[in-house]
């Protein structure tokens, strides 16, 4: 290892608190990865090591790496007007334009969007907004947020308090009051808790189509229009976050459309830009909207400096058009089939390879012990899997919370069969490597 690289590798021991990591394997080791260029699906670190983005970084990066005309959008418009406030009347032009554009292409009757910098911004934003609505329309009583169990929305504080993943809120001590979580599979769970808990005590119930960070999580078929229908009976609002599954993820332009319902608030992040620039945000209903206008008389007392950033606005428009140009959306539900049936395979070629399930590109594959019993190994063996896959040139991610030893997956949406094919060559070998431990098998 050269010089340089060293250097860094303890720059960024001694100085970089990473984001979700495990900071005693990063004092030990150092970074796994320096990256330095990336290309389509392909990343490429600083020891010229290439390897397949298999989760498009977070989820997000949809239209892949390397993209030239992003690059030369965010020049020209930081080059014109990189950022000017939209508090108060201020507006500018991409941002009105992007606005316009979502309405375009939401579900329904979505049609205005309140901008923030990310998926967590949106979740809070969303929660606060919809307790608002209720405070306007005269049932300031109305403010339980009803999430699931199994949920990620984001780090930040009401964020961090809806994720219905444990260890998540267990990483603080004291949490935002008025969250709960129901099964989530089960809209009969949701009915008992509002009848519990009475319907003018909650304001909203929020659903992420497909979990993804809680393990790639597919709500059986008519779960979302059973959870729209006790909503709309008891007058409460239906949230998506659509963090992870807007922009095509799953195959369809937002991950909802699958379920033929159309929520009363969308949060959005990541794909909106594929990471080119930070951006999320909440699409509201007509009929929320209208709530604002009939009765707001004061100052929609909520804004981040952010909102409606020009460049990050400028930089969604192009990654949008992309996608449309490219039928990123059509390739994603057409890939999403190869790498279902990629999985398929290799369950029947490795016995440690449980169920498997994909939705578009958003798929899981579950480790178990024994394939007849579905038993899992005592310690999780998905963080090894992932260790060795990277070593042969995929990065993928485990989640092994509740229980659960699964490998997720989530290729930029350019992805084509030969790469797919490409994936599924590195993870059978990667399989045919790991021989579980006695610790594993404890
Ligand atoms: N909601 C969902 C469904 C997510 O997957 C994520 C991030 N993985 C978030 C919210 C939080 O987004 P961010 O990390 O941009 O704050």
């Amino acid at each position: 290892m050269n010089h340089e690289i060293q250097e860094l590798m303890e720059l960024d021991k001694k100085h970089f608190l990473h984001p979700t990591s495990p900071v005693q394997q990063q004092q030990q080791d150092g970074p796994g990865f320096i990256f330095t260029k990336g290309e389509g699906v392909f990343l490429e670190d600083i020891q010229g090591r290439r390897v397949i983005d298999g989760m498009s970084s977070l989820w997000n990066v949809n239209i892949g790496h390397g993209r030239e005309e992003m690059g030369e959008v965010a020049k020209e418009q930081m080059s014109t007007l990189a950022f000017s406030s939209c508090f108060a009347t201020y507006s500018n032009e991409p941002a009105i334009r992007l606005a316009a554009k979502l309405a375009e292409v939401a579900p329904g009757h979505l049609s205005a969007t309140f901008f923030t910098s990310g998926g967590s911004e949106s979740n809070d934003t969303a929660y606060k907004l919809a307790r608002h609505y209720w405070i306007l329309k005269g049932q300031p009583e109305k403010k339980k947020i009803v999430t699931r169990t199994k949920s990620y929305h984001g780090v930040a504080m009401g964020a961090t308090s809806a994720t219905g993943l444990k260890p998540f809120r267990d990483f603080t001590n004291s949490l935002a009051p008025d969250f709960h979580y129901v099964d989530h599979f089960s809209p009969d769970a949701l009915r008992e808790f509002i009848e519990t808990e009475g319907a003018d005590s909650i304001a909203a119930f929020v659903a992420e189509p497909v979990q993804g960070a809680g393990g790639v999580h597919i709500a059986p078929e008519t779960y979302f229009k059973e959870v729209r229908a006790i909503c709309d009976q008891y007058d409460i609002l239906f949230i998506t976050d659509e963090v992870i599954t807007g922009f095509g993820r799953t195959g369809t332009y937002f991950g909802i459309e699958h379920y033929g319902v159309v929520p009363d608030m969308m949060c959005f992040a990541k794909g909106v830009t594929s990471g080119y620039a930070q951006l999320g945000g909440v699409m509201i209903s007509d009929q929320v909207h209208q709530a604002f206008k009939d009765h707001s008389t004061g100052t929609l007392l909520h804004g981040y400096t952010y909102s409606g950033h020009a460049t990050a606005c400028r930089v969604a428009l192009k990654n949008l058009e992309i996608i449309e140009r490219e039928q990123l959306i059509d390739n994603a539900k057409e890939m999403g089939e190869e790498l279902l049936a990629g999985f398929q395979k290799l369950q029947s070629k490795h016995n440690l390879i449980g169920e498997v399930r994909a939705l578009g590109l958003m798929g899981a594959v579950e480790i178990v012990k024994d394939q007849q019993t579905n038993e899992r190994f005592a310690t999780p063996l998905a963080p090894l899997v992932v260790t060795e896959a990277a070593k042969r040139g995929l990065v993928l991610r485990s989640v092994v919370f509740d229980g659960q030893d699964t490998l997720v997956f989530a290729p930029p949406l350019t992805i084509n069969k030969e790469e797919i094919e490409q994936m599924m060559t590195i993870l059978s070998e990667t399989f045919s490597a790991i021989v579980p431990s006695e610790k594993t098998n404890a």
